[in-house]
């Protein structure tokens, strides 16, 4: 199929129609952007953004339930299926802050309006000129002024026009190019590449949040292992996370491509690469300290917190100082998840950092997740109530540990889940513990 072929049958009949539409009040309409990129290399665009001629209070009058998106006129317009954004061509003016342009000013060709954007592959455009005339997905035609398809098949990450300029005038375009790099497995073309170095002291001024999103971008890609290399041999990790920096090893990138991999059991597995990327760091103060600098979530951070903690017990059970019953009920009472157990040792497996103990490890967790073995307090016949009852003491911090005990000799095959061995047990167990 030729790439406007393949366009044409990917363009959503809404996105077709509101293409028609714009173009029967006599303006051009284009697909842009991460939607022409993501057609032809064969996937499924998240979103179809629109460019057109048209300005922001003639899209009002044409399209009377328009609204604006943002403060530089992106409108969105309601098909029935979706609220599509449609943005006027324009050219960026100068920025302030290294981010954003002070103000945009509408142009009349697509043409300029391709020339702002940051990669080749982000600079296509597929649609009507305003002149032609005809049913927009039928008629086509394909924009590409900076050769992003070319790029896109030799699997080239390019900016387009001054690549010098280009980062200067916008820092987040230093890690855009390292997500877009892991995602299509493109290299960075040296060019392109020397002026991320150049510019890489200019992603201090970048707010954490969007550094932080661009890292999960980059980790939730296929390719990881390439734009977290790019990121730290280009020197903008020694300026988004110098304490990382100080500790990577080459090795790094690829063992955090590991994690969640496609031939790993795991599905892909964003938070189990980013507590890997920060394995290198051992002090849990300073990680944490990374990842409220990129403002990750207080969900990630007490997740990213609980997989460094499993990480240690799984490191203490390869080297035998804990079994593999033990090391289980250890991890499910940190995440509230057994199966956490074995995954964990997948992980150290997967990232070839797991002593030899691993394996055996490995497969008794298995085992135990497979027989549905208790390794929760829930998963007991007798709850926290009951067990003070019986023992005659006031509830505390001790059941919790009576529980342990019992799930472990329950696990070992010393006694039966069942109340009266369970009561039973536990009695000795507190006696023994006083
Ligand atoms: P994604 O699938 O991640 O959304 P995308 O290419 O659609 O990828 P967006 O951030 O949604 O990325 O931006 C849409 C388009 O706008 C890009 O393809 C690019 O042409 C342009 N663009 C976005 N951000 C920038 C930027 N910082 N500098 C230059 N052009 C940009
Ligand atoms: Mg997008």
């Amino acid at each position: 199929m030729s790439h406007e072929a393949a366009l044409r049958a990917a363009a959503p009949a809404d996105v077709a129609r509101l293409m028609g539409r714009l173009h029967s009040h006599g303006f051009a309409a284009y697909v842009v952007g991460g939607a022409v990129r993501d057609v032809l290399a064969g996937r499924a665009p998240a979103d179809w953004d629109l460019a057109t001629n048209a300005t922001p209070d003639q899209l009002r009058a044409a399209f009377p339930d328009a609204e604006y998106e943002n403060r530089f006129g992106t409108v969105g317009i309601p098909t029935g299926v979706a609220v599509r954004e449609v943005t006027t061509f324009r050219t960026d003016g100068p920025s302030s802050d290294a981010r954003r342009p002070d103000a945009v000013n509408f142009i009349s060709s697509i043409h300029g309006d391709l020339a702002r954007r940051d990669f080749t592959v982000n600079a296509m455009a597929f649609g009507l000129a305003g002149d032609e005339g005809g049913d927009p997905v039928i008629n086509g035609a394909f924009v590409d002024p900076h050769g992003g398809r070319e790029d896109l098949d030799a699997r080239v990450l390019r900016a387009v026009g001054n690549a010098a300029e280009r980062f200067k005038e916008d820092a987040l375009r230093t890690l855009r190019a390292a997500r877009f790099a892991s995602r299509f497995q493109l290299t960075i073309e040296p060019v392109t590449a020397a002026a991320i170095r150049d510019a890489a002291g200019l992603t201090s001024a970048l707010s954490g949040e969007r550094i932080g999103a661009e890292i999960e971008g980059i980790l939730a890609s296929a390719h990881p292992e390439i734009g977290l290399a790019a990121l730290h041999d280009l020197g903008v990790m020694r300026v988004i996370a110098p304490a990382l920096n100080e500790r990577w090893s080459e090795g790094l990138p690829q063992r955090v491509a590991a994690i969640g991999a496609p031939e790993s059991s795991d599905a892909p597995d964003p938070l189990g690469r980013l507590a890997e990327l920060l394995v290198p760091i051992s002090d849990d103060e300073v990680a944490e300290q990374i990842l409220t600098n990129w403002r990750r979530p207080r969900a990630t951070m007490s997740a990213i917190a609980q997989v460094r903690a499993a990480d240690r017990a799984a490191a203490e059970a390869e080297r035998g100082a804990i079994d593999h019953v033990e090391y289980r009920v250890h991890v499910a009472a940190l995440t509230g998840d057994p199966r956490d157990a074995a995954r964990q040792i997948r992980r150290r497996l997967a990232a070839e950092r797991a002593a030899p103990g691993a394996s055996t490890l490995l497969a008794g967790c298995e085992r135990a997740d497979a027989q549905n073995t208790p390794a929760l307090p829930a998963e007991l016949a007798v709850d926290g109530a009951e067990l003070a009852r019986e023992i005659g003491a006031t509830p505390g911090a001790w059941i919790k540990e009576v529980q342990a005990s019992l799930l472990i000799s329950v696990g070992r095959g010393e006694i039966l889940n069942q109340p009266a061995a369970l009561l039973a047990a536990a009695e000795r167990a507190h006696a023994s513990n006083e």
